[in-house]
């Protein structure tokens, strides 16, 4: 069966250091984005079999469209990796305004959750579909917290991680397996224009036990141990890559 990946937001960072890397293993790649073109442009460049696809991951009929697009373009989806993800303005809680908190989690949780529920749909042997596996990305925030700097993008990340516990095990028996790794802070454009906070990158590098940030390559070759069948014996594995953090 031919491997078809679809990666959310695979336009910059850890998607499209994985999208690249997989399409360069043979997956046929849909990269995600949902508002930079130029950027998933420039992802998909130099790719063979593949896509761009336009969608907001916080929107279901758009996550059900990213599929539907995908599959009429490269055929059934038998993988997805779930990147797409945002902090929010970086802030103490009480100081942050509730549309950040509350788009954060749209984004982060529903978002992994929609995807999931459309790719279970889709891949599900019960359902008529010949299986699949799904990665998300969770972080290393789960467990630190991030106070003082967005302690609602560690909660959201808190329910990716209980989402692959809990859906790794409801379909198990439907051919589907459900990891996710486990960044610890990684040299990507998140940080300025996400949290808004470039400066953080630095003031965090000392504290990390390798002492230096990690490359989104370092990401990617994790994801995809753990979406090709090197890892077929894993499911609701969390895989956490954090220099030691
Ligand atoms: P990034 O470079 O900022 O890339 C984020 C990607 O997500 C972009 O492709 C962006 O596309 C897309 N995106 C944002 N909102 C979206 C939405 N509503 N619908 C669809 N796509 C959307 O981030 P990154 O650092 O690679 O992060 C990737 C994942 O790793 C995230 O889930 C993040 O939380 C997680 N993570 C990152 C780090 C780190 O240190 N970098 C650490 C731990 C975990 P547009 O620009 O078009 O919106």
């Amino acid at each position: 069966m031919s491997k078809v990946l679809l990666v959310t937001g695979g336009s910059r960072g850890i998607g499209a250091a994985t999208a690249k890397m997989a399409n360069a293993a043979g997956y046929a790649v849909a990269i995600n984005y949902q508002s930079d073109k130029a950027a998933a442009e420039a992802a998909a460049q130099g790719l063979k079999n593949a896509i761009i696809v336009q969608g907001d991951v916080s929107k279901p009929e758009d996550v059900a469209r990213m599929f539907d697009e995908t599959e009429a373009a490269l055929g059934k989806v038998t993988h997805v990796f779930n990147s797409a993800g945002v902090t929010g303005k970086s802030s103490r809680l009480v100081d942050a305004p509730l549309e950040v908190i509350r788009q954060t989690i749209d984004i982060n949780l529903m978002g992994a959750i929609y995807v999931s529920r459309e790719a279970v749909k889709r891949m599900s042997t019960r359902l008529g579909g010949k299986g699949g596996v799904i990665v998300h990305v969770s972080s290393a925030a789960v467990v630190i917290g991030s106070p003082g700097e967005y302690v609602w993008y560690a909660a959201s990340k808190g329910g990716v991680e209980s989402l692959t516990f809990g859906l790794s095990k409801e379909v198990v028996d439907e051919g589907i397996r459900v990891n996710a790794v486990v960044p610890g802070m990684v040299e990507t454009e998140i940080h300025a224009r996400s949290s808004g906070d470039a400066a953080r990158v630095e003031r965090i590098r000392p504290s990390i036990p390798m002492k230096r940030i990690g490359k989104p390559e370092e990401i990617a070759s994790v994801a995809m141990f753990l979406l090709g069948d090197e890892s077929s014996y894993m499911t609701g594995a969390t895989v956490r890559v954090s220099g030691g953090r």
